[in-house]
């Protein structure tokens, strides 16, 4: 059976990209009688906001989006370490003490997510101990798995190319896990067939289909859709004045009509796709 998931993180209010990226996801699944999961992304904890859940599940019903709601990250923890734990006995994770700034001074190349860390790092004898972050050494990762593909139903076979992005971090000292180990872990876990999600998260994939070739985790199928975007171009937001799901909620908007809408990308004044690729 198909399923899909919406996997928000609890750190503002829903706007209406949220909404499309529901949609898209709740859709694919709808068309072939699938399940369509909602999960919690709460393990950025300071910045979480606790009354958020809530909102979401409002919107989505508003929208008229059924789901079903599956444990949220924080309940998930456990999970995550015993993963970290096989990665460390397996060798690919080395420990790193590098701050912010020291990165950013020694960087050489620009990757998706900003500077790429220059492995100042791998191979050194790092205190493992407290505060610090563990990093993925991915050739080496690459070396064990060899090279690997993934799918995306719109942009077609993809080589994976992690390299791209750099040792990333897995392990964080300010929190459980990073967003890439707890994602692919926790599409594992629920059953997820089907990945949907904006565009801006297409080379983080290639992270993805790495950790699920070390863990021997099944591999999905992907659809990274386009993100809605303000005129000028940038991803809609609300302090750029894109009002949340939850104020049209509450200023008596129709949502079902609302859904119909973004179905038929006809979207509010200025507002467009970022690319063709979308439904
Ligand atoms: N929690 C992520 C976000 O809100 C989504 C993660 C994903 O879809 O893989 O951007």
């Amino acid at each position: 059976m198909i399923r899909t998931r919406f996997a928000p993180s609890p750190n503002g209010s829903l706007h209406l990209g949220h909404a499309f990226a529901a949609i898209v996801a709740h859709d694919r699944a709808a068309r072939e009688d699938g399940e369509f999961l909602l999960r919690i992304e709460d393990i950025d904890g300071e910045r979480s906001r606790a009354n958020l859940p809530c909102e979401f599940r409002e919107d989505l019903a508003w929208l008229g989006l059924a789901y079903r709601e599956v444990a949220p990250q924080s309940a998930r923890i456990a999970s995550y370490r015993a993963a970290f734990e096989r990665l460390k006995l397996m060798d690919v994770v080395y420990p790193c003490r590098c701050t912010r700034a020291e990165i950013a001074l020694a960087y050489r190349e620009l990757g998706p997510d900003g500077p790429v860390y220059p492995g100042t790092c791998r191979g050194r004898q790092v205190d493992p101990g407290e505060g610090a972050a563990w990093r993925l050494d991915v050739a080496t990762a690459l070396a064990l798995t060899g090279s690997l593909t993934w799918t995306d139903e719109l942009a077609g076979k993809q080589q994976a190319a992690p390299e791209a992005f750099g040792d990333v971090v897995l392990w964080r000292k300010d929190a459980p896990a990073s967003y890439h180990l707890a994602v692919t872990l926790d599409d594992a876990a629920d059953g997820i067939t089907h990945v949907t999600r904006g565009m801006d998260l297409f080379p983080a994939t290639h992270v993805h289909r790495l950790l699920q070739a070390l863990l021997t985790l099944p591999v999905p199928t992907w659809r990274h859709h386009g993100l809605l975007v303000e005129p000028d171009g940038r991803k809609l937001a609300k302090r750029r004045g894109s009002p949340s799901l939850a104020d049209r909620r509450r200023a008596g908007e129709d949502g079902p009509a609302l859904a119909v809408r973004l179905r038929a990308h006809d979207f509010p004044a200025g507002i467009s796709l970022s690319q063709s690729l979308d439904l």
